[in-house]
């Protein structure tokens, strides 16, 4: 489903060129488990954002279930980033002046999709993670736990083909990361392509398949 064809990104920080990404290859199949681990400032994030379409490449092909998505415009990379993926952060990311619902239902409000629809996704996908009795509680009255929770709800309303996650537990506790690590797994038991970038080695071990970096290279996977 991806693949990945001699990908490079760098970055100019004043005088020198800093390889986020060095030739890097890839292919994932649909359906998918793989973890991301690597020392801090080995290009995971890079690489998932490359994936995530929220950052170009300088180099490479990116082919996304057959299309090759380097080629296309930023509009339309926009729109396969809406109907395909799914982005889950460390820090949630969630907005703050925002119910949970409203906060899972932005993606959809932003895709022109009307209310009725709307309202029915929201309450499933909040059903199914759990979350029907927090629904109008603001961000600043949930959990860690929760509050990543409603960022995965976010990210799954639309019906992603993939879901990239970036330390998805970097902030929780033992207890809600294990929460977490289940609702992220429960979704890929159900056919979404699943990237996990995470320091922790027992969560790294629970994918099928861990890509190691180093230095913006894929060193093993
Ligand atoms: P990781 O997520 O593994 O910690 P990153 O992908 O964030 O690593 O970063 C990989 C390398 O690219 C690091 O050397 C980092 O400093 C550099 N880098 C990442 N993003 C930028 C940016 N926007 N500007 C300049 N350098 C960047
Ligand atoms: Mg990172």
């Amino acid at each position: 489903m991806i693949k990945l064809d001699h990908i490079s990104r760098t970055f100019k920080v004043g005088d020198e060129l800093v390889h986020g990404l060095d030739d890097v290859n890839l292919d994932v199949d649909a359906g998918a488990y793989f973890s991301i681990m690597g020392p801090s400032g080995s290009g995971k994030s890079t690489l998932l954002n490359v994936l995530g379409l929220l950052d170009q490449p300088n180099d490479g092909e990116y082919l996304l279930e057959g299309r090759n998505v380097t080629e296309l415009s930023e509009p339309e990379q926009a729109e396969v980033r809406r109907e395909k993926i799914g982005f889950v952060f460390q820090s949630f990311h969630l907005v703050p002046r925002l119910t949970a619902a409203e906060n899972v239902a932005l993606p959809l409000t932003l895709a022109g999709i009307d209310h009725e629809q709307r309202d029915e996704q929201v309450n499933k996908v909040l059903e199914d993670l759990g979350l029907t009795a927090r629904a109008h509680h603001r961000p600043d009255q949930l959990s860690g736990g929760q509050r990543q929770r409603v960022a995965i709800a976010r990210a799954v309303v639309t019906e992603p083909v993939m879901l990239l996650a970036d330390e998805p537990t970097g902030n929780l506790d033992h207890h809600s990361s294990m929460d977490v690590i289940d609702i992220l797994e429960g979704l890929n038991k159900n056919g979404i392509t699943l990237l996990v970038v995470t320091h922790d080695e027992d969560l790294g071990r629970r994918a099928h398949r861990t890509i190691r970096m180093m230095d913006g290279k894929i060193i093993s996977s």
